[in-house]
């Protein structure tokens, strides 16, 4: 079917003698393996021997050349999950010589990224780990286009949201076990190797217990551009951006559009309630509320009724991702089974507060015991515990909190993760309701440029000695070049003071372009003075370069 690589539209004989001269070229950004994504040219692949192969030619190309620190782990990590020893890449090496007895190579002619899904069944991982990634490796490298071909390489069947990985390009992906149907060798004309990790927010605990990343890169306006993209592909139209004015909408029309989507399991981890507390949020806020589950919708048919949602509530799980849809200024509403404590598990809390998303976060907790329905005899993998020692076991369920833990296997944790929970109606209507006291409006938000200040330019310091123990330091500076291009609410500039030789400074923010400081200003003294302009309190620019004075 669509597995069949049109072999007419490169011309066999050139490419193999391409091969030959050639060999393999590879050349490579990051330096280490956990930021490297590597291109090549002739890459090619042994379905027999499950292995990549670079062939040698004495006009080949590898770079980085590590030698055999190739192997200290690996060239790079084939997944967005950092540094995850099953998911490394690496490949053999052969001369050209040996392509005489091997079989004839098969050429792949489109451009292929070939990378590793971390957990397609799981929808938070689908997108987290592979799609917003490999959405913006493709952005990054521009012959990925609609065109493209990805090759999936951890050896999984398509699972449940292939129609997922098919938005990414035209072409059908194909599967590490499909690649033997195209023979025993091929090569890869031009392809990629690994995913950008510049868009994950979350680490899922392999080596500390799961949390935000440390050093996030990725701002809520790349997560709703990808968001966009993917809608378009979808053939989902939002219409207009529903609520404009983060909710205090006075006109009644747009009131009674607004509505309210609960996000609904129906394997696990249930809500047994949840007639009554669709009843509860109806009446709480006036709206529709509608129920959405994976089991019941298409995708696309979900995304289309959380895309012009108000609220989007539901347990905790991977389901949740799906707030990325949802439109500026709505809530997303998080609820955790007994004994889960919110804050160490927040890959959706992370999301809904990165900077530009401008959705609000509430999370709700079953404090109440007796409002848990425990499932001990399942198998292990869905929180079962009767596989444990007994002492094990009554520990875990005397425990009102799990404690912090290591992914992916932590008894206790799952046990938990998978408890059934009847919502106390009051306590939750009052987190919410709380909780949206706070609710920040869309407006407020998007005038908050993010445009940071430019250099502050002609900086300049002239000094005054007036007496023996008095002297005088006058700084002034011109406004950055962008400021005179921008609406800016408050413009401010910092400068800093520091003796030459001192570990400490003075900072003073001031309103104005210039300034005479005495306080503190000795005679026959060399200050260092750095100056930068800030814009709207907490948008700060950078210092121009620093100012040495002498009084
Ligand atoms: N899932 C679902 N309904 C259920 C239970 C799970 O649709 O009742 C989906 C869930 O959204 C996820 C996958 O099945 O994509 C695996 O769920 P699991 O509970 O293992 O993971 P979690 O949701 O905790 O990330």
């Amino acid at each position: 079917q669509s597995q069949e690589l049109s072999q007419a539209h490169i011309d066999y004989h050139v490419a193999l003698q391409a091969l030959q001269e050639h060999g393999t070229r590879m050349v490579c950004t990051g330096k280490m393996h956990t930021d490297r994504i590597c291109r090549f040219d002739y890459l090619c692949y042994c379905s027999e021997a499950e292995e990549f192969v670079f062939f040698h030619s004495n006009s080949s190309v590898m770079l980085p050349n590590l030698g055999s620190r190739r192997f200290q782990p690996a060239l790079l990590d084939l997944s967005s999950v950092e540094d995850h020893n099953t998911q490394y890449f690496n490949f053999l090496e052969l001369p050209v010589a040996a392509l005489k007895f091997m079989p004839k190579p098969v050429f792949v002619p489109d451009v292929t990224l070939i990378l590793n899904r971390f957990n397609p069944d799981n929808l938070m991982h689908v997108f987290h780990d592979d799609l917003i990634p490999a959405f913006y490796t493709m952005k990054q490298y521009s012959d990925l286009d609609d065109e493209a071909r990805l090759v999936f390489m951890e050896g999984w069947a398509e699972g449940p949201h292939f129609d997922l990985y098919r938005l990414l390009s035209s072409k059908q992906p194909l599967l590490k076990e499909q690649l033997r149907n195209f023979g025993k060798l091929m090569c890869f004309t031009k392809s990629y190797v690994g995913l950008s990790k510049m868009t994950t927010w979350y680490q899922y605990g392999f080596v500390q217990p799961q949390g935000p990343k440390a050093n996030m890169l990725v701002s809520g306006n790349e997560i709703r551009q990808f968001a966009r993209a993917l809608m378009e592909k979808m053939n989902i139209t939002r219409g207009e951006e529903m609520k404009k004015d983060g909710g205090n909408a006075e006109d009644d029309k747009e009131k009674k559009a607004e509505y309210i989507v609960v996000f609904s399991r129906s394997a696990t981890r249930l809500i047994v309630n949840e007639a009554e507390l669709i009843m509860a949020l109806a009446q709480e806020f006036q709206m529709r509320v509608v129920t959405v589950s994976l089991e019941e919708q298409s995708f696309p048919g979900i995304v289309q009724v959380i895309s012009r949602a108000s609220m989007l509530v539901s347990m905790h799980g991977a389901q949740l991702i799906t707030s990325l849809f949802l439109p500026r200024g709505a809530a997303v509403v998080e609820l955790f089974p007994f004994a889960v404590n919110p804050e160490q598990y927040t890959p959706y809390k992370t999301l809904a507060t990165l900077p530009g998303m401008d959705l609000h976060y509430v999370s709700w907790r079953n404090t109440k015991e007796e409002n848990t329905i425990t499932h001990p005899d399942r198998p292990w993998e869905q929180g079962g515990i009767a596989h444990l020692e007994k002492e094990e076991r009554e520990r875990i369920l005397a425990s009102k909190d799990v404690p912090r833990h290591l992914c992916c296997r932590n008894p206790e944790w799952l046990y938990r993760i998978y408890q059934d929970t009847l919502v106390d109606i009051p306590s939750f209507v009052e987190v919410l309701k709380e909780g949206m006291k706070t609710k920040p409006s869309v407006k407020k938000s998007k005038s908050t440029s993010t445009v940071h200040p430019g250099r502050v330019r002609e900086a300049q310091c002239q000094t005054l000695v007036q007496t023996p123990n008095e002297a005088k330091l006058t700084v002034s500076w011109q406004i950055p070049w962008n400021l005179k291009y921008l609406k800016v609410r408050e413009v401010k500039y910092e400068v800093w003071i520091q003796e030459q030789g001192e570990n400490t400074y003075m900072p003073y923010i001031l309103p104005q372009q210039n300034y005479t400081f005495s306080e503190n200003i000795k005679p026959f003294t060399t200050y260092l003075v750095w100056v930068r302009c800030i814009f709207n309190k907490n948008l700060l620019g950078p210092f121009a370069d620093v100012l040495m004075c002498r009084t």
